[in-house]
């Protein structure tokens, strides 16, 4: 999870908040967590970012279940799916309140995973007559690291100009 932790440190430095945060660095693998009164688990997510969890939180009044904003992908880049299984579970035992974002949840179909993007752009890189210009989102280092073997196949050169992309693939590598 460093590199969520390591997003969301920034952000907190960014408001001057940085001192006033204990940040602890959980794992999906690492069992419950306790926080006051209640019992924390995370369970892994997939999104466009990765190291994504739901965090389920167990209380004496029923599970709360914060899936975070996700989207389900079985290819993820980073190859650990999110844990289905662990979610199925959690509803079979019931959940009292649900608390979920999905873009596009609304709509029928499913989302063409992550790992279609690098594919794509190499093919449109490599046809294009002259300059690409590719934006993505800042907190998403995955793009970045699409990016890059496709600019390095494309004998083309990667110049970011947003501060905050450099950031964060500082902060993925890390
Ligand atoms: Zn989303």
């Amino acid at each position: 999870m460093r590199l969520t932790l390591g997003l969301i440190k920034s952000k907190l430095d960014e408001h001057g908040l940085g001192n006033d945060v204990q940040l602890v660095e959980v794992s999906p693998d690492g069992g419950r967590v306790d926080v006051g009164p209640f019992q924390a688990e995370f369970v892994r997510m997939t999104h466009s970012i990765p190291d994504a969890v739901a965090v389920a939180l167990h209380t004496a009044h029923g599970t709360i279940l914060h899936t975070g904003d996700f989207k389900i992908d079985m290819t993820p880049i980073d190859g650990r799916p999110a844990d289905l299984a662990r979610l199925r579970q959690l509803g079979d035992r019931g959940v009292a309140l649900l608390l979920s974002d999905s873009t596009n949840a609304e709509n029928p179909g499913r989302t063409a995973s992550e790992a279609t993007v690098g594919p794509s752009l190499r093919k449109i890189i490599a046809e294009a007559p002259g300059r690409v210009i590719v934006t993505s989102f800042a907190s998403t280092p995955v793009g970045v690291s699409i990016m890059r073997p496709t600019v390095r196949t494309s004998n083309a050169e990667l110049t970011s100009s947003a501060q905050a992309i450099a950031t964060s693939a500082a902060t993925s590598t890390e």
